[in-house]
């Protein structure tokens, strides 16, 4: 119970990591408040939670919003009377080139992109400290990725956001430590979790399918093969790093960013294992779904 009688917020608790953590957070003792915008999805976890003993409720929120944030911290502190720890969690990926000529929808989607995994993160902070200030305490965990510490091809705009997460959460760790409010960041590797939901939110069932058909292999290999710990990560996994980043035991850990990804940033590619020729053919291999993205706008 090492999170006994703390209040946190989870967004994107539909599923997926956030639902790994809301779980693990409410198994620790926690009142979770999960926040996402598919009710059926968070009822069914509040139920799984409710049998295992823990308190939740759900609050349909879209993080893009602000007026929407701004009622899930207020309904937050209206059910429980105070918000201990934040995750902002809600995000999702996007595939295509940043800089391309011919593609008049690039921008739009990296607006996208900035509004839901940068914009969202810091309304969660900026309604929720508020509330912390009063307490004089807190912890604001922020889900960042790999992909902010490493470049791809075909995702910079998310790369950009979650280097972007990265810097906001040293930026707000210096700003908050005079209240008592640590702000730390997880950064992801490869986790097991539905294939390109986002793709269904985004664009609808038919789009989905006919996605999951044609590039769940590449989507897969992408994942799999970078890990020297052989294997994929689980939301399980970031649960853990978040209770251990939420609890007391972290009172002197700010600012900080902890990577868990089965090794993958820490593998550099012996000298010939990664040539040219390999590179350039996985790059060919993600046209046709850069095109296919592309061709969605
Ligand atoms: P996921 O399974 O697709 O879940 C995404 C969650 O975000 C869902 O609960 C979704 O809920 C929510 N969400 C998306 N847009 C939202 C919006 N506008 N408002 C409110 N909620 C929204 O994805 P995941 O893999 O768990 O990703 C969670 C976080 O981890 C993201 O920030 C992602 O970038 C990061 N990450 C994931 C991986 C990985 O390998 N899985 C690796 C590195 C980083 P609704 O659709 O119900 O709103």
């Amino acid at each position: 119970m090492r999170l006994k009688d703390k209040v946190a917020v989870v967004t994107g608790a539909s599923r997926g990591i956030g639902a790994g953590i809301a779980s693990m957070f409410a198994v620790e003792g926690a009142r979770v408040v999960l926040a996402a915008r598919s009710m059926e999805e968070m009822e069914a976890l509040q139920q799984s939670i409710r049998e295992q003993g823990g308190e939740s409720i759900c609050v349909c929120t879209d993080v893009r919003s602000k007026d929407s944030m701004k009622n899930m911290v207020k309904a937050a502190y209206e059910t429980y009377g105070a918000i201990d720890i934040l995750v902002n969690n809600a995000g999702y990926p996007m595939f295509g080139y940043a800089v391309d000529d011919e593609d008049d929808e690039a921008e739009k989607r990296y607006e996208a992109i900035m509004e839901t995994n940068v914009r969202g993160y810091w309304f969660g902070a900026r309604f929720a400290v508020p509330y912390m200030k009063k307490a004089n305490k807190g912890s604001i965990i922020n889900i960042s990725s790999v992909r902010g510490h490493l470049g791809l091809s075909n995702e910079t705009a998310y790369c950009a956001a979650k280097g972007a997460v990265k810097m906001m959460t040293k930026a707000l760790a210096v700003e908050l430590a005079p209240y008592n409010i640590r702000v730390n960041c997880i950064s992801p590797g490869a986790i097991q979790v539905k294939v390109g939901h986002w793709v269904l939110s985004r664009y609808g069932q038919k789009v989905y399918d006919e996605y999951v058909e044609k590039f769940r292999d590449i989507h897969l290999l992408g994942m799999e093969c970078n890990q020297p710990l052989h294997m994929l990560g689980e939301p399980k996994d970031i649960g853990y790093t978040a209770v251990y980043l939420a609890s007391d035991e972290a009172r002197f850990v700010t600012g900080s960013d902890i990577v868990v990804d089965g090794g993958l940033t820490s593998l550099l590619p012996e000298p010939g294992a990664l040539d040219m020729e390999t590179l350039v053919g996985l790059h060919k291999k993600q046209e046709p779904m850069n095109q296919w993205f592309r061709s969605l706008g």
